[in-house]
């Protein structure tokens, strides 16, 4: 089981885009019926909820970029950077 985190592109905030990866089949790629194009996965930002799509090959992007046909890729990121700033929020909940 793989964990992927990306890095959120909206201007302030500090969120993730966190999904597994271990289902996604190469040779079986569902369209996604909201956007009509292939997507292994629609994952929400942990803050914003923003709304992504994990295309392949596991590459995120904005959903918005889809119909200027240049999709924006945003930053991966690394899964203990997302775990950290889910303690910060905790932290700061608490
Ligand atoms: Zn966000």
């Amino acid at each position: 089981m793989a964990i992927e985190a990306h890095k959120c592109n909206q201007p302030e905030c500090k969120g993730f885009v966190v999904f597994e990866n271990a289902d996604f089949d190469l040779k079986d790629i569902q369209t996604d019926e909201k956007y009509g194009c292939y997507a292994f996965d629609r994952p929400h930002c942990s803050e914003c909820r923003k709304e992504f799509l994990v295309i392949p090959h596991y590459i995120v992007i904005d959903v918005n970029d889809k119909d200027f046909g240049e999709w924006e890729q945003i930053e991966s990121a690394c899964i203990t950077e997302f775990e950290r700033r889910q303690r910060e929020l905790k932290m700061h909940a608490g």
